[in-house]
């Protein structure tokens, strides 16, 4: 049983999700707010999550080719201003240096809040032949966006996130790129995180600055709202054109190239909390836990107790789990209170009589069931756990999704489900950027995305009558 003190301390999930967010974020010690207002301190669990992230990503990524690099994190006004919709569209957000040492520069300097023009800089200058296609770069960073409002993880002047850029002879190579990023950061969330995707094409309001086209992963959360979890844009040649970056084919003609790029950021932590989490804390999928199994003795102060806590950390050490002993002397449910709020998948409870008996208690943190192991038959049974565990979590995220998932028909029938049922909206759509407008002014949903699996669910568009064109999921968002 968990210490009730510890736990009531957060907020109940369904009482206030704003509140309960705030308090798991403190509460299990992911993040510290600092001395600027929107910028957040990472503490180590926390930042220990974003390892993983990047570990298991930056893996994914190599394997598809891509190599990683690092850009200065400055760049000169006049690059920016070369591509007119990318700066108009980041104007409002960038941070500027105007001043080095004791004097102020000849040129303002933005701190990036993304990295597209350092990358058509470098391309102009590294790509002269299509022998020289493609090139695949990533870079994990920092970015800096001056945001008005604030969220540990969901919205911060500076988050770390990954930006990958590449750039490709022909259109086909880069929407080939585009999609397989997509598709690769739909897969991690899905197998790894346990968080399943809507995927689809955002419309042209919603698409990147700049862009051709975006694709976005877009997530429930267990409040009803989506959360935008990944991006992958194809940008045509537009920058190419922009900053003359261009080869000779294989016919000696000079063609522009064509780019992607592609970024997920620590929103993926937001979404982690928000998906899985509970009134006891955090609750995290194996596959990503930093800590995987935290063992607790029970009456440590008895005669081999301790012993055996410390022979099964190493058993399963050695068998390639992540393990901790919690030996500190505080009492048995305040430390079971303590893992659960930092969301460890698997507690072993190990006391003088499990001892007697040859065994251990396996207690689950998604769901509490408990498991009797035999110790010699721990490493097969912690696996086995684990791997039910990772897979409930994702069955149990799955029939959320899918049971909150609404179709509209009217106008009167969706501001209906979006004043009463918290979820995804499925509606017809023109293809007019009014209609986008008037649903999000009217309702505050904004479209979410043009799935990839395309259906007609009526004739007309939701908001106007007008003939349809695309179906499109619509939803509140983070
Ligand atoms: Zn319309």
């Amino acid at each position: 049983m968990a210490d009730k003190k510890l736990v009531e301390e957060i907020t109940s999930r369904d009482v206030d999700f704003t509140q309960w967010y705030t308090d798991v974020v403190r509460k299990a010690e992911l993040m510290e707010y600092s001395s600027i207002k929107g910028f957040m301190i990472y503490k180590p669990n926390g930042y220990a999550i974003w390892e993983n992230i990047q570990k298991e990503l930056d893996a994914r990524f190599k394997e598809t080719g891509v190599q990683n690099v690092y850009m200065p994190m400055l760049i000169p006004e006049s690059l920016l201003d070369k591509e007119k919709d990318h700066v108009e569209g980041f104007a409002p957000e960038v941070a500027w240096v105007t001043q080095g040492g004791l004097n102020e520069l000849p040129e303002r300097l933005c701190v990036r809040p993304t990295s597209e023009t350092l990358f058509c800089d470098l391309y102009k200058n590294i790509v002269q032949s299509h022998r020289d296609l493609p090139k695949l770069y990533n870079q994990w960073c920092s970015v800096v966006r001056w945001e008005k409002t604030t969220r540990p993880f969901l919205r911060s002047s500076e988050f770390l996130w990954q930006e990958g850029h590449t750039v490709h002879a022909t259109a086909e190579e880069a929407e080939e790129r585009t999609i397989q990023m997509l598709n690769l950061y739909a897969d991690f969330c899905e197998n790894v995180l346990a968080i399943p995707m809507v995927k689809g094409r955002k419309t042209d309001k919603e698409k990147f600055a700049g862009a051709v086209a975006t694709y976005t992963i877009e997530a429930l959360m267990h409040d009803g709202k989506a959360l935008q979890s990944g991006t992958s844009h194809n940008f045509g040649d537009g920058f190419a054109k922009a900053f003359g970056v261009q080869y000779t084919d294989k016919e000696n003609k000079l063609t522009p190239v064509h780019q992607t790029s592609w970024g997920v950021s620590t929103r993926l932590i937001g979404a982690l909390i928000m998906v899985h989490g509970d009134d006891s804390g955090l609750v995290l999928p194996p596959r990503i836990a930093p800590v995987q199994v935290t063992i607790v003795p029970i009456q440590q102060h008895k005669d081999g107790v301790l012993d055996q806590a410390y022979a099964l950390r190493d058993t399963l050490k050695q068998a390639g789990f992540s393990v901790t002993v919690d030996d500190s002397d505080k009492r048995p449910g305040w430390k079971f209170a303590e893992e659960e709020m930092r969301g460890v998948p698997l507690r072993i409870e190990v006391g003088p009589k499990d001892i007697e008996n040859g065994q251990c208690v396996l207690v689950r943190r998604d769901n509490r069931e408990k498991v009797i192991a035999k110790i010699d038959e721990v490493v097969a049974k912690v696996g086995e756990t684990l791997e039910n565990e990772q897979n409930d979590m994702l069955a149990r995220a799955k029939e959320h999704l899918n049971s909150h998932i609404y179709d509209a028909h009217n106008y009167e029938e969706f501001k209906e489900i979006v004043e009463n049922k918290p979820g995804f909206i499925r509606g017809m759509w023109c293809g007019d950027v009014a209609c986008e407008n008037k649903i999000k002014e009217d309702t505050t949903a904004t479209s979410r995305c043009m799935p990839f699996e395309q259906e007609k669910i009526s004739d007309v568009c939701v908001c106007c009558g007008k003939p349809a064109k695309k179906l499109v999921f619509w939803g509140k968002a983070y």
